[in-house]
C-alpha cells in the first residue's frame, strides 16, 4: 500500500516587511525606508527571507542616486543577499534552505537585498557552502566573489604561486582586500597598491609582502615599462590599469575587475603583441552557475575566516544611506555586511 505523501507545512508569509528603496521625483533620487507587501515584489519563482546583504561600490552609487546602476524607480538596491528559502515553485530548494545570491541584476534591474524579503529565480541562487553562515557569505559578497573569479582567471592563464609578484590595485577596498588575502593564502607574493598609506599594516596583515603608493602605477606612461608583475588584479581601471599592463611580465596576465579610478583605458597594443600579456575581463553579474558554485566552494575552503572577520564590519540596514556616501568617498575599509533582520 502506498503511503500518503506528507504535506509540507504552509510557509509563514509576512503581511508586510521593511525595505530601503531608491525613489525618484522632481527633486532627484533619494533613499527612503518603506513598508512593503509581497505583492510589491517583482515576479520570480522563489521567495527568500533575507537576513543579510552587503555594501559594494555599486550599491553606494545606487543608494546615493548616481545614474547608471538602477534601471528604474522605485527600486530596492542591494546586489547581494543571503538568507533562507521561504517558497520555491521549481522545487529546487526546500523551505528553510540557506542560500546566497550575488548579481544577476538584483539591485539594478529588479529589487535587491536591502529588504527583508526578495523574490528571485531559483536558478540564480547558490546553496550556502557547508559550514558557512549568511553573514560569512555577505562578508565575501560580490566583492569577494569577484576577487575569487579574478584569482581563478589568473591561475587559468598560468599565474601560479612562484611565478613572481602579483599586484593588487585598490587594495584596501572590498575586491582588493579579498584578492590580497586569497592570493597570499594560495602562496603568491602580493604587492598591494593603495592610496591610503595608513592601511599598510592592515594590508600586510592580510598577507601583502609589499605595499606601494597609488600614484606609482599611473606614472608608468611608456608603452612598455620594466617588467615586474606576473599577474595583476585591478579594481581601479584608467591610468592605473594602463600602467599595470605596461609593467606586466612576458606572458603574465591582468584581471580587469573595476573602475574605481575611471572607466577609460588609454594604452597601446605592445604589452599584448610583444610580451603576450593577457588582459582578462571579470564579470561577476552574469557569471554562469557552475563557475559560481566552484568559486564559492573555493572561497569557503581557502579564504582564511579570521582574516575575513578582521576586514568585515556588520551594520544595520538603517546605516546604509550614510555608508553609501562613505564608500563613494573611498573611506570604507574592507567589507561591510548589512544585517537585514
Ligand atoms: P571599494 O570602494 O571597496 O574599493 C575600491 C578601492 O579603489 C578603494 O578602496 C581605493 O583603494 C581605490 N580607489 C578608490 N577611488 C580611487 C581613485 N579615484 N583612484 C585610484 N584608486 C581609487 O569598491 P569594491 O572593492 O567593492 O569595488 C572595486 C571596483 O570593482 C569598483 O569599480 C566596482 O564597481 C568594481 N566591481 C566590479 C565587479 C565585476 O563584476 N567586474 C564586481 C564588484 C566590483 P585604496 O584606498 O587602497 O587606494
Amino acid at each position: 500500500m502506498t503511503q500518503p505523501t506528507p504535506s509540507l507545512p504552509e510557509p509563514h508569509l509576512p503581511e508586510q516587511f521593511r525595505a530601503l528603496r531608491a525613489v525618484k521625483d522632481e527633486t532627484g533620487v533619494r533613499p527612503e525606508f518603506q513598508t512593503l507587501t509581497l505583492t510589491d515584489l517583482p515576479e520570480g519563482d522563489t521567495l527568500v527571507r533575507v537576513t543579510h546583504s552587503s555594501l559594494n561600490y555599486k550599491d553606494g552609487l545606487a543608494v546615493a542616486g548616481r545614474p547608471g546602476v538602477l534601471k528604474s524607480y522605485p527600486m530596492t538596491p542591494g546586489i547581494d543577499l543571503a538568507g533562507t528559502v521561504v517558497q520555491d515553485q521549481t522545487g529546487t530548494y526546500q523551505p528553510g534552505d540557506a542560500v546566497l545570491l550575488t548579481g544577476w541584476g538584483i539591485g539594478e534591474r529588479q529589487d535587491g537585498g536591502y529588504a527583508e524579503y526578495a523574490r528571485v529565480k531559483a536558478g540564480w541562487l547558490v546553496p550556502l557552502p557547508e559550514g558557512t553562515t549568511p553573514q560569512w557569505a555577505m562578508s565575501v559578497g560580490t566583492a569577494g566573489f569577484t576577487a575569487m573569479l579574478a584569482v581563478m582567471a589568473l591561475e587559468e592563464h598560468g599565474v601560479t604561486p612562484g611565478s613572481g609578484e602579483v599586484l593588487v590595485t585598490g587594495a584596501a577596498g572590498g575586491v582588493g582586500s579579498t584578492a590580497v588575502a586569497l592570493l597570499a593564502a594560495a602562496g603568491h607574493t602580493v604587492t598591494a597598491s593603495t592610496g591610503r598609506p595608513e592601511e599598510e599594516a592592515y594590508l600586510r596583515s592580510l598577507g601583502a609582502s609589499n605595499v606601494i603608493g597609488r600614484e606609482e602605477l599611473p606614472a608608468l606612461k611608456r608603452p612598455l615599462e620594466k617588467e615586474r608583475w606576473a599577474g595583476v588584479v585591478d579594481s581601479v581601471g584608467a591610468d592605473t590599469l594602463a600602467g599595470a599592463l605596461a609593467s606586466t611580465r612576458t606572458h603574465g596576465a591582468v584581471a580587469a575587475c573595476g573602475l574605481a579610478g575611471g572607466s577609460t583605458l588609454d594604452t597601446t597594443v605592445f604589452p599584448f603583441i610583444l610580451r603576450g600579456v593577457n588582459l582578462l575581463g571579470i564579470d561577476s553579474v552574469n557569471c554562469p552557475s557552475e563557475r559560481r558554485r566552484a568559486a564559492w566552494a573555493r572561497l569557503a575552503r581557502d579564504l582564511p575566516a579570521d582574516k575575513l572577520a578582521d576586514v568585515t564590519q556588520v551594520r544595520p540596514l538603517s546605516d546604509v544611506p550614510g555608508l553609501a556616501q562613505e564608500i563613494l568617498a573611498g573611506q570604507v575599509r574592507g567589507r561591510t555586511v548589512i544585517d537585514v533582520t
